[in-house]
């Protein structure tokens, strides 16, 4: 089984939080995941993680989804100053 940094593996067995979905932190003779949702963090064999795996959602290197926040901000326009001399 191919697993690398990064990827999320679904597992046959739930975090206590209901999640089953957990972050690739480190891979090895043991690795280290992290619950998608409370961010919980363990370490846990590599013989037990493959036995509980049920599916490995490989992510691709294209992560170049840059949330560019685009801010309409409404410039105002130079006001012409009308200078009225008296
Ligand atoms: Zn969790």
């Amino acid at each position: 089984m191919d697993i690398n940094v990064g990827d999320i593996l679904e597992m046959k067995k739930p975090h206590p939080c209901k999640c089953k979905t957990f972050l690739v932190l480190r891979v090895g003779m043991d690795f280290k995941l992290q619950c998608e949702n409370c961010k919980h963090q363990f370490m846990i064999s590599r013989k037990r993680a493959e036995k509980n795996i049920k599916n490995v959602i490989s992510q691709k290197e294209d992560q170049t989804e840059d949330q560019t926040e685009v801010q309409t901000e409404v410039q105002t326009q130079d006001q012409t100053e009308d200078l009225i001399e008296n």
